[in-house]
């Protein structure tokens, strides 16, 4: 057992619980460049802690030049010695709307299409499942054009 506290190590109040009415609570926002059009953008970053989930690194990238975005959230706590299982029926179209907090070491499956999202083969997302699907989707067709030619000039 550490005699230091987690709370000591981590400075504790630099990790606020997140809130949607704390008006002086602003995220730091840095300029950076942009991966998609090179020009400078903004990150905005949050330290923040959700509940159940720990401390938390929220980024989000955008650029005024290009209009591009990117989400992105990642762990800042320690990774934790044992895992939990979480189940979701999706029932209704609703049920795509839910609210997901996902580690990038997490593993999503869906039993019912023998589909799975390995851990670490997506970034940590907030997002949504209907979201998740979408990333799985896009994650899938990134570069199948390049994959067919690449087929066809071997065989
Ligand atoms: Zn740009």
């Amino acid at each position: 057992m550490s005699v230091i506290s987690e709370e000591h190590v981590r400075g504790g109040s630099v990790f606020k619980d997140i809130s949607a009415d704390d008006d002086d609570w602003q995220p730091t926002e840095i300029e950076s460049l942009c991966m998609n059009c090179y020009k400078n953008g903004t990150t905005r970053l949050l330290l923040t802690k959700i509940p159940f989930f720990k401390e938390i690194i929220l980024s989000s990238f955008s650029c005024a030049n290009c209009g591009w975005t990117n989400t992105e959230i990642q762990s800042a706590g320690r990774i934790q010695e044992q895992g939990v299982c979480y189940t979701l029926k999706v029932k209704t179209k609703e049920d795509l709307n839910r609210e997901v907090v996902k580690a990038d070491s997490a593993t999503t499956r869906i039993p019912e299409l023998d589909f799975e999202i390995p851990a670490f083969t997506q970034k940590g997302s907030l997002s949504t499942i209907e979201g998740l699907l979408d990333r799985a989707v896009a994650g899938l067709e990134q570069d199948q054009a390049v994959r067919a030619i690449r087929c066809l000039s071997t065989n």
